[in-house]
Order: structure tokens, then sequence, then C-alpha cells
């Protein structure tokens, strides 16, 4: 395995899991030990909890860890991994390498910007919280959500930066992601929408419009990209996002190369069309197919997929994967506390599902997307209904 996150991990022990026997060794950049990446946005960052490494017992399983080991090439007619120090062959190979976080451009190096990815980056971001310090956030998608949350928390002045006109553009449908805006003011944080940064310089931040931002502080969260410039040459084919196109069976172009986790994309039978997945169930369930097929198997490997985000107080969940056609059906009241919304195709099947704070509705709908359910819209639309009962 190259890269030792979740898909990295999962994977190994996936592997002694279904009785392989042979040498397993994962390879990762970063020297901690593997761990888990959703509490770096949350309690990490505010110190409630100190660690998040994985509980698994890599040396009893007789998984080998080479940590602080960059790949930086792949030679596949050799099979071999290339290493700062050294070559590491291999006989099967899985790319678990996940993604690298977008740099604002020009604010590369620059003192007191930071990213939010690795421990590190979240150990750095610790004592910004701590002195209270005036915070911009460039982006408001997840990460920047969850930062301007915590910050929130910790009794930082935040600023949110975002380009788009309305928070979550990227992932979610215009109506839906602008409701999400009323939750930034209401915990005190400053929106700015259709803004863009011009310039960063040491403690502000300067908007195309000239507005200039007092900035103890900035955060960027503007996307992640699979991190595979270092497949470069080596005849893995990559897709337009630069990750690793694998097929149904998550094995990669290259024979005896699988990849799984937000470095690749797959194609969805369920969904008719090519998934890149950036979330933590993606990196936690694909690891079980790869394992398989890698031992031998030919598992098909189609999830309906999952992700929450902590923000402002609110547990949002999101399943499956609606299309631009699919007809919104909204279940409770939008300015209320908890709400809903289901997509649903035009044959009535369930195809997507955001639940603000209402996760029974999530549990329920991410079963009926699994079974390929059919919905009556106007019970689907009584919040009073039980899902599984629409
Ligand atoms: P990664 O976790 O990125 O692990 C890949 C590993 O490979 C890294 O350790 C990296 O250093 C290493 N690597 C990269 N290149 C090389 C190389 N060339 N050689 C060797 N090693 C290399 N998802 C949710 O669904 N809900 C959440 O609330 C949520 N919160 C998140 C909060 C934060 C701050 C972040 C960053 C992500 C969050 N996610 C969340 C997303 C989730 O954590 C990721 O989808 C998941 O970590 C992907 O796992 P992975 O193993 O594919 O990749």
């Amino acid at each position: 395995m190259v890269g030792a996150g979740m898909a990295g991990v999962r994977t190994a022990v996936g592997l002694r899991e279904r009785g392989w026997r042979g040498r397993i060794s994962l390879l990762g950049a970063e020297t901690h030990r593997p761990y888990d990446r959703p509490p770096l946005s949350k309690a990490l960052l505010l110190g409630t909890a100190d660690g998040s490494a994985f509980d698994v017992d890599f040396e009893g399983l007789g998984i080998e860890l080479l940590l602080g080991r960059h790949a930086v090439a792949l030679r596949p007619a050799e099979r071999v991994v290339v290493t700062a120090e050294g070559p590491e062959p291999y006989d099967r190979l899985v790319l678990a390498t996940g993604a690298e976080p977008v740099a604002l451009p020009g604010t590369e190096g620059l003192p007191d910007v930071h990213l939010l990815r690795t421990l590190d980056d979240a150990a750095a971001l610790r004592p910004v919280l701590e002195q209270r310090r005036d915070v911009v956030v460039v982006g408001a998608g997840w990460i920047g959500a969850e930062f301007a949350t915590a910050a929130r928390e910790a009794g930082c002045a935040v600023t949110v930066v975002e380009a788009a006109d309305r928070p979550l553009a990227g992932a979610l449908p215009a109506e839906v992601a602008a409701r999400t805006a009323a939750w930034y003011e209401e915990a005190g944080v400053r929106l700015l929408t259709g803004a863009a940064v011009a310039s960063v310089a040491p403690g502000e931040v300067v908007l195309a419009d000239g507005t200039g931002l007092t900035a103890g502080a900035v955060v960027v969260g503007i996307g992640a990209r699979p991190a595979t410039g270092w497949l470069a040459g080596s005849g893995v084919e990559l897709g337009p996002d630069r990750e690793v196109l694998a097929d149904d069976r998550l094995r990669t172009s290259v024979p005896d190369v699988w990849a799984v986790g937000d470095c690749a994309s797959f194609p969805s039978a369920r969904y008719g069309t090519r998934l890149l997945v950036h979330h933590w169930d993606n990196a936690m369930q694909g690891p079980a197919t790869a394992a398989a097929n890698v031992l031998g198997g030919d598992e098909v490997y189609d999830p309906v997929p999952y992700f929450w985000s902590e923000q402002f107080g609110r547990f949002v969940q999101y399943a499956g994967h609606h299309a631009p056609g699919d007809a919104a059906v909204h279940r409770g009241d939008p300015d209320g506390a908890a709400w809903s919304v289901c997509w649903l195709r035009a044959d009535g099947t369930l195809s997507g599902l955001l639940a603000v704070d209402r996760p029974r509705d999530l549990v329920q709908g991410r079963r009926l997307m699994e079974r390929g359910a059919a919905l009556d819209p106007e019970r689907a639309a009584d919040p009073s209904v039980q899902l599984k009962n629409a």
C-alpha cells in the first residue's frame, strides 16, 4: 500500500482479515502513526481530543509501517515504487495516496497562511484558536465551514470569504446550499460571498473590491486534488481531476495495481457515471473490495456514497448521488432546526438525501437507496411519516 491514511490502513487490515500471510508494507509520507482525519477540523482543533491515531495493532498484525517515506515514482516494469530512501519492490500494489489541499496562488510559504489536511496542519492551527486571533477563512466549503465553527467556538472573530454567491456551491444544489448562509450569521461569522481574494500580506487579506480584512491567520479551504503527481510516466491512467481511473473492481490500467480512497475514481453502474468521492466512508468501505480483489477475488465496488459534516451546531449528512434533473422533495421547515431533502428520479426511486439533524431519515434513506426503492413524493414530503414508510 502506498499511502497510510484510512484507505491504505483498511486495505492492509483487510488483507490480513482475508487470510493473507505474506508480507504487507504500508508506506506513508507522514511520520505520524496512521490517524483519522475528520477530528482534525473538530475535536482536535479545539483541543478536546489529543489524537486520532487508528486503533490498529500493526505490529501484532504483521503490517510493516514504512513511515516518513514519500513515493516519488512508480516503475511497473520493474515492480518497484521509488522513494527517496530507495526502491520498494512489490508483487501487488495498492495506491491509496489520498488527496492534497489546493493552495491559494501566491500564498505558498507565507507566515500564518494555513491549509487543513494533516495532523501537523491542525497542530499549527491550535495556537491560532488558543490566542483567539482574527481569522479569515478562504472558501465556504466543508472544511471552511467546519474550521469557522471551531474558531467561533474558541472565541475568534471569523470572516469567511467565498467566491461563489453561496456556501457549499460546488457540493450542493443552489437552493439547498443557500440555506446554510444563515447558519454563519447565526454563529456570529461574517460571510462574504461573491468575494475574490486579490492579495494576502502578513496581517491582512485584500479583496478584489479593495476591502481590507484584518487577518491574524488565514485558513485556505478551496478544495483538494488527488495526490497522484508521483505517478507521472508510470502508465497508470489518470482522469481530468488527476485522479487514478480505477475500474469497477478498483483495478488501475496497470496490471497488479489497484487504487482506493480519495486518490481514485470508479465507474458506478448504480448511478451511471464515474464517481470521485472525497469522503471518509468511501475510504472506509472501498478497501474491503480492494483487499478481496488483490487476493484474487472478483468483487464489484458500487456503494451508495455517504458523508457527514458537523457545522455550526448541526449534523449534516448526505447519502447517494442525485442528478441535476432529479426532483427535490423537502421534508420539514427549512428555516427550522431539522429538515431533509430527498431527490427522486422520474420513476420515483430515491437517488440522494440530505439530512440536517434528522439522522433517522439518513439511515432509512440510505437503506432505501441500497434497495433501489421508490417513494411516494407526497408521503416523503411529510416529515411525520417515516421515510421507510413513504
Ligand atoms: P488520506 O487520508 O489523504 O491519506 C493518504 C495518505 O497518503 C496521507 O497520509 C498522505 O501523506 C499519504 N501520501 C500521499 N502521497 C504520498 C506519496 N507520494 N508517498 C507516500 N505517501 C503519500 N469526510 C467525511 O465524510 N466527513 C467528515 O467530517 C470529514 N472531515 C474531514 C476533515 C478534514 C480536516 C479532512 C482533511 C478530511 C475530512 N474528511 C471527512 C475526508 C476524509 O478524511 C477523507 O476522505 C479520507 O481521509 C480519505 O482517506 P484516504 O486514505 O483515501 O486519503
